[in-house]
């Protein structure tokens, strides 16, 4: 595996990304004007030393990775800084328990890099079922990560044999090359001259919109990230699509359903879900919930030295086992969960299924 060139392709493949949506922008006419732009009005907006002016405008500043604030923070990298690596790291210290960490942490060590996985509580994807969290657990330990739970930092030092992490209870950790956040995202909201027009934010710093994406302040909408929303790229898509729609499309009704949005976690191996975990699902419906799983290996690692496992989890409900949630951590999960979500969302049975 060569990092350089890894690294030099991704690159060129977000630069080809990039330069494909500037292209379509221009050939749709959309004028594009590079700077911090800011609120001077509700219906009008300074940027780069010019004032603008529309009937409708739309906040989609998305956020940046968090870091924590305790002494040393800075030594760390994040996911951002993480595409800007030029050279594999060899001794790594992922903190976080969500998508990133997960996600990093397993691509890391499948390449080779000593990997420790530092948890504050006891498990990964705290909101997800939990046969995802248990199994992805187990094969991150077995995929080689070394996973330390219920340690919380403190600071962070750089010390001649590598970085040292420190945490709560006087644990220490020692011997690492880089240390990387993934502890969530926060809203970029807070240069944009929000407050003074009186847009509601949440305790979070996050846009508060209604459910057909507007703020308390007519003419201003919020998509995506910033309003803290099931944060994923597509989601955000779909969001600003039906806003066009409902502002300039004459579908007065249209707005998304944020409701039963499938999920995939690029793990090792990968998590798709969609619907109601069984906790979920026992909240809501209590008694007439019945879940069916099943594990097993994937033909594809029958006769390998790891057998990486295969498990599924239907929550039904009620007497025709209606299905609420979908949950599958396997070979091809990934792929899979997008015909069953749109099964779900088609209210299929188990007897569908
Ligand atoms: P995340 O999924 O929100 O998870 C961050 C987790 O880190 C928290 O849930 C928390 O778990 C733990 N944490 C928080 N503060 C901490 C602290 N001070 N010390 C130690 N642990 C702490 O955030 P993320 O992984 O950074 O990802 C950011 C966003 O990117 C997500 O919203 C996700 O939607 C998006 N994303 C999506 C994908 C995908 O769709 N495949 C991939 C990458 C990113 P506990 O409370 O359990 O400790």
């Amino acid at each position: 595996f060569d990092w350089a060139s890894f690294k030099a392709r991704r690159d060129a493949y977000l630069e080809r990304l990039r330069g494909i949506y500037a292209n379509r922008l221009q050939m749709d006419d959309v004028e594009h004007v590079e700077g911090w732009a800011r609120f001077v009005g509700p219906q009008e907006v300074e940027v780069a030393g010019r004032r603008l002016t529309g009937s409708h405008v739309l906040v989609a500043t998305g956020g940046r990775p968090t870091l924590p604030k305790i002494p040393g923070a800075e030594l760390g990298i994040t996911s951002d800084d993480f595409f800007r690596l030029e050279a594999q790291p060899r001794r790594v210290a992922v903190v976080g328990a969500g998508y990133i960490a997960v996600e990093l942490a397993g691509m890391l060590a499948a390449l080779g890099s000593a990997v420790t996985l530092f948890l504050r509580k006891q498990q990964v994807l705290r909101t997800f079922d939990v046969l995802l969290r248990e199994t992805l657990l187990e094969e991150l330990t077995a995929g080689g990560v070394d996973v330390v739970t219920r340690f919380v930092p403190r600071a962070l030092e750089e010390h001649a044999h590598g970085l040292v992490l420190l945490g709560d209870d006087d644990q220490s950790q020692e011997g690492f090359d880089m240390v990387l956040w993934a502890i969530g995202r926060t809203p970029n909201t807070e240069s944009l001259g929000l407050a003074e027009l009186g847009v509601e934010l949440d305790d979070q710093g996050a846009i508060r919109v209604d459910a057909g994406q507007a703020t308390n302040v007519r003419g201003i909408y919020a998509v995506g990230d910033v309003t803290n929303r099931k944060n994923l790229a597509p989601v955000a898509i779909a969001a600003g699509r039906r806003l066009a729609d409902r502002l300039f499309g004459d579908q007065p009704d249209a707005r998304l359903d944020y409701d039963d949005i499938p999920s995939v976690v690029f793990s090792h191996p990968p998590i798709g879900t969609v619907g109601l975990t069984e906790d979920e699902a026992i909240q809501r419906y209590g008694a007439d919930v019945k879940c069916y799983t099943t594990r097993f290996t994937n033909l594809y690692h029958a006769f390998g030295a790891r057998q990486v496992p295969t498990a599924m989890k239907l929550v039904t409900v009620g007497n025709k086992e209606k299905v609420v949630g979908i949950h599958v951590i396997g070979r091809g999960a990934d792929e899979m969960i997008q015909g069953f979500a749109v099964a779900l969302k088609m209210g299929a049975t188990k007897a569908d299924l």
